[in-house]
């Protein structure tokens, strides 16, 4: 998989790449789709959502120009498998889920593969990380340094860009139902860059600033 969909198509970034190697993907698929676990595609994890085609993913993470240190806001935890790879990847990881069996079930997994380093919330990620006392993962968090949104959004949820701290990157699909572009989103000086990295496909962001349900 990292050779021929990944290595293959032009990402080089080596911290990334070794990540890919150690996080396997098939722990983080149904039992039914184990033996695709590698395929080079989305697949269903249930609920209609999916785990994104690893090459996807790839270029996603690439994007964001991570640095050690960096914290990270993920919203779409899905399977749990692009939050394994973050957190191989940088300092801190929040991720924001809206369905709760499946924030619970990925909560669960990565904890039981050791990730001591990611803090999972259900709600609408379109929000932005709401400060929960009462949530088991409560950390008090004002702005990161990298927002990644694994759903197509309709429009730049504007909660979001106040959470992206300076000098932040933000990656999302961005566009109609069926067809979106892959824009990263740069905040420096107070002031939006806009870039624009190719079509794509995901499944709707569903929230305040995302699709109505
Ligand atoms: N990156 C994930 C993985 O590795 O499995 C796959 C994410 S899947 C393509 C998109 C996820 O976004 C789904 O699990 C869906 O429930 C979630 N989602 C959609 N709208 C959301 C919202 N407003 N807030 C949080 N999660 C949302």
């Amino acid at each position: 998989m990292v050779e021929h969909q990944i290595k293959a198509r032009g990402i080089h970034n080596k911290k990334l790449l070794d990540s890919f190697l150690k996080v396997e993907r098939h722990f983080f698929v149904p039992e039914s789709m184990i033996s695709y676990a590698y395929e080079d595609g989305p697949l269903g994890i249930g609920k209609g959502q999916t785990i994104s085609q690893p090459y996807m993913v790839a270029i996603m993470i690439d994007l964001l120009d991570l640095k050690e240190d960096d914290v990270v806001l993920e919203i779409g935890t899905g399977s749990g498998y692009q939050t394994a790879l973050l957190a191989e990847m940088a300092k801190k990881i929040y991720s924001i889920e809206r369905i709760e069996s499946l924030a619970i079930s990925a909560q669960k997994l990565l904890k039981n593969l050791g990730y001591n380093n990611i803090f999972i919330q259900v709600g609408d990620g379109t929000m932005g990380w709401q400060n929960r006392q009462e949530d088991k993962s409560y950390k008090k968090v004002i702005k990161f340094n990298a927002i990644i949104i694994s759903a197509a959004a309709p429009e730049i949820p504007e909660k979001l860009v106040e959470q992206l701290s300076e000098g932040g990157r933000m990656v999302l699909p961005y566009g109609k139902h069926f067809s979106q572009e892959l824009l990263r989103i740069t905040k420096k000086r107070g002031k939006i860059k806009k870039e624009n990295f190719g079509g794509c496909m995901f499944v709707p962001l569903i929230g305040q600033y995302g699709w109505k349900e």
